[in-house]
Parts: structure tokens; sequence; C-alpha cells
């Protein structure tokens, strides 16, 4: 389809800086809709998302919960299962998935008739971009649009000297050169509960340094409990109130020490505290851009402060994820080619559904219990635990809870939180009903399967 944008005769032209999620959705959404597309990648595309954060860990929880299945396979009635884990083969494994994604991406692209060109981007005035090869050589691109999507990489703060193999960031982690004994984890977020879980799951001892009192601050305490509860059941130490502020090598390993004097040993330290954005060498100094703490703000339409320069993914210091990059990417390709210009049309981050792939998995969207009490607004809550669903009992997991929060005047579902297996999977029924303003009477009517996990979302409606 071409498009004809305003007074211009030719097509609009784009040039995207980063190919994660966001740049990717981005170009192929803008060129479908009959723009010139350039989509400027410095390594792979696929991106962070795809190649350094998401998916690689998401790869190694799913074969760390093969290992924990294996372990309870007595409970199935198997008998003389035995789990050997061999390194090669799994790195093996996650470079496949990685490399299977990023040439389904190229491809896809190139179907389309991007133009991606392999190098470095930068500014170098509101309408031009110089991109730096890997020979050296460099190029300028002009632009009617431009877009930038370059992402995040792991946080290391000044007291730690990540070397890659005793001292370790999150893409260090897939695998290491060597399996952890111990594994200290900095950071009890999304991504520390993750990785704790992960490398638990594979046999390390794993210490967790929880800086405030609870796992996952800011999640419901109630899920957070039970994550605690099954921390504690395999043997992780969780360490609360405790804030890391150096760490010690020593002959064969590594000692953090705490504020408070605390001094945790292990094998290894692994940093899970946030991520910081790649904006630094992005010549953003050559524009009018504005900048907050590395941060680019954006206005509904993901338009930074100048009108042509538009901001998606994690830089946009928004909700950082995978989905919602995605989601960004599509809705700037539109705006910029004048579509969806109402504010019908903005996106509503408050009904993002997230997932933490932990065991058992944790998946919550829109109004949270304890959010919904907090402000003082009346809500009806209702909850169903997995044991009393049959499928769990087949599945040998009937922990966790699926919990519905919902307008008690109109029955509109607001929002909800499950715990348990499948929860990642499960969230998007609750996703839907929220994103669509379904009620719990539609969830209730629904004929689900049985004997299936979902039937705790009908019942939890009731
Ligand atoms: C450990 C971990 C696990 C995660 N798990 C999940 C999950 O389960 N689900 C989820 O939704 N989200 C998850 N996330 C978040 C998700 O990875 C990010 O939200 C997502 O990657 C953001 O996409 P993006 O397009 O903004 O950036 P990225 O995916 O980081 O892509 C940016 C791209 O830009 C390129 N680039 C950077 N600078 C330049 C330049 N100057 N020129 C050219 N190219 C450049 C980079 O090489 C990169 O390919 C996870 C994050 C981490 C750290």
């Amino acid at each position: 389809m071409s498009f004809s944008y305003g007074s211009l005769s030719r097509p609009r032209k784009f040039v995207i800086i980063g190919g994660g999620p966001a740049g990717v959705s981005c170009a192929t959404t803008a060129r479908r809709l009959g723009a010139e597309v350039t989509l400027i990648e410095g390594e792979i595309v696929g991106g962070g998302a795809h190649l350094l954060d998401c998916v690689p860990s998401k790869a190694m929880i799913s074969t760390g919960s093969a290992i924990s299945m294996m372990s309870s396979a007595e409970e199935m009635g198997l008998v003389n299962v035995n789990v050997e884990i061999d390194f090669e083969s799994l790195r093996d494994r996650i470079s496949e998935i990685e490399q299977t994604l990023s040439t389904g991406f190229v491809e896809l692209l190139e179907s389309q008739g991007v133009n991606i060109v392999k190098g470095y981007g930068k500014l170098v005035s509101n309408n031009a971009v110089e991109v730096t090869s890997p020979d050296g050589d460099t190029s300028t691109f002009d632009a009617d649009v431009i877009v930038l999507s370059t992402g995040t990489r792991p946080r290391v703060p000044d007291w730690a000297p990540v070397d890659g193999k005793r001292i370790l960031t999150t893409r260090d982690a897939y695998p290491p050169e060597e399996l952890p004994s111990h594994l200290v984890v900095v950071g009890s977020g999304v991504t520390g509960v993750e990785f704790t879980h992960m490398f638990n799951s594979f046999g390390s001892k794993v210490s967790l340094l929880v800086s405030r009192q609870q796992v996952l601050p800011g999640k419901d305490a109630e899920v957070a409990m039970v994550l605690e509860e099954s921390f504690n059941h395999k043997g992780v130490d969780l360490h609360m109130g405790a804030r890391a502020e150096s760490v010690e090598s020593t002959d064969d390993g590594v000692v953090v020490v705490c504020e408070d004097g605390r001094r945790v040993e292990g094998s290894h330290m692994l940093l899970c505290i946030g991520s910081i954005p790649n904006t630094e060498n992005l010549g953003l100094e050559s524009t009018d851009i504005e900048v907050d703490g590395g941060y680019i703000p954006v206005d509904h339409n993901m338009l930074s402060s100048v009108p042509n320069i538009y901001v998606a993914g994690d830089i946009s210091g928004k909700l950082p994820l995978s989905s919602v990059a995605t989601r960004q990417g599509r809705k700037i390709a539109e705006h910029a080619m004048g579509l969806h210009q109402g504010p019908h049309t903005h996106i509503d981050y408050d009904k993002a559904a997230s997932a933490i792939f932990c065991d058992p998995e944790v998946a919550d969207v829109g109004v949270a219990e304890a959010e919904a009490f907090a402000e003082g607004r009346k809500v009806r809550v209702t909850k169903v635990p997995f044991s009393s669903i049959a499928k769990a009992h087949i599945n040998n997991d009937s922990r966790g809870f699926v919990k519905i929060v919902s307008d008690p005047a109109t029955g509109v579902v607001l929002g909800g939180s499950i715990v348990g297996r499948h929860a990642a999977e499960l969230i998007s029924v609750i996703a839907l009903a929220v994103s669509s303003s379904l009620t719990i009477t539609d969830l209730t009517e629904s004929l689900f399967v049985h004997p299936a996990l979902a039937e705790a979302l009908s019942e939890a409606a009731e």
C-alpha cells in the first residue's frame, strides 16, 4: 500500500537506529504503510530482547524447569530418571534459538524491502544520521522521520569490577563458563528473582541479596510471599534488608559486603540491579532533543521534543518490556504516517501484562489489589487457589492462585494476578478482559476447556 503524507509527493523516509523489537516493529509497519525505511543495527537484528536478555534467559529457565520437573519425576510415576546437564548442548541450544530468531527478523525485513545497514548510527542533525560500519567507513542518511530505539544494557556500579568470569552481569550467564557452585545474586527485582530461580534449578547454591524486606518490591505482597516460601523451600538463602556496597575477590570466589556490614561469601556474584540507556554515543548533542538522566522523554505519540524524532523501547523510560517496545514501534510508524492520531490510540501502560518466569510463575495486569486498597478505591477481589483445580493436580503442581480484581458496581474486570504454573500464558485472558472492558460475567459465561488451569479464571470470576 502506498501512502501520501501531507504535501510530500515522494515516500516518507524513515531512519531507525537500533534493531530490537521496537526498531523492527517500527520498520515493518512503516514499510507496510509505504515509507522508505532504513534500519541501522550495530550488532545483531533482534536486539537485546531476543539475543541478549529476554529470550536466552527464558531458554535457560526453560531448561531449568525441565530439570525441576525431572527431580519430581517419581511423584509422576517415573523411576530411574537421572538428569545430567551438558553445558555444550545447552550453549548450542541457546545460540540456535538466537540465530533462528535473528535470521527470521532479517528475512522478514528484507522481504518487505527494509534497507538494513550494519553499523553504529548517530545523529548529526535533526534530519540526518551518520553510520559507522564495522570497517570504520562512514555514510550519512537523510530522514523525514528518525526513530531512536537503541535499548539498554546492564547497570554496573563503580564498586563492581565485572570480569565475566566471577563477577557477572546477566549477559555473562547464558550459560556462564562454569556453573557457579555458590552464586550471590545482587538485586531482587524481576531479573534477580528470575536468575535466582534459574541457577537454583541448575543446582547452584544461591544467596539472594534483597535490599528491602520483600522480594519483588512493588509487587503484591501475597505474590511475593509465595515466591519467598518457594525460595526458602528450595534452599535459597534470602538476605533481607541487604544492600550491597562492595565486592572483594578471594582465591576461590567473592565476598559481597553490604552497607550494614554483612559479608556474603560465594563463588560468583551476579548483578541484577537494572539497566542504563544506550544514549550516550547517539549524537544527541547535535540536535535539540531533551534528555533526562540518559532517557529521552516522549509524549503520548512517542515523539521527543524534536517534532520528527521519535523514541521507542526502553530508552523512552516507559515500561521496559519487549511487548511494550514492539507496540511503541508500531505506534510510531502509524503516527508518523498520519494514522491513528487520536487520544484513544495512546498506549495504556497500566494495562500491559507482565510476567516473572520463576517457579512458580508470577503474572499480573491492570489494577492490583494492594494498589486499589492503598488508593481507597472500592474493588471486588476474588481468589481461587489452583489446589481446587483438577488440572493442577494432574500436573502435580497445585501451588498458587488466581486473583481477579473487578469493579463492584459494573463487574468490569480491572486487573488480576496469577501465581502458578503457566501464569504467563493464563494472564493473557485477564489482559484481554482488562483492555476490552469485559465483565466478570463475560468470563463466567465463557466455556473453557476441562481439565485446564484456565478453569481457575472462570471460577475466580464467579
Ligand atoms: C535479563 C532480562 C530479561 C528480560 N526478560 C523479558 C521478558 O521476559 N519479557 C519482556 O517483555 N521483556 C523482557 N526484558 C526486557 C526487554 O529485553 C526489553 O524491554 C527490550 O529488549 C527493549 O527493546 P528495545 O527495542 O528498546 O531495545 P533492545 O532490544 O535492547 O535493542 C536495541 C538494539 O539497538 C542496537 N543499538 C544500540 N545502539 C546502537 C547504535 N548507536 N547504532 C545501531 N544500533 C544500536 C543494539 O545492538 C540492539 O540490537 C528483559 C530484560 C532483561 C535485561
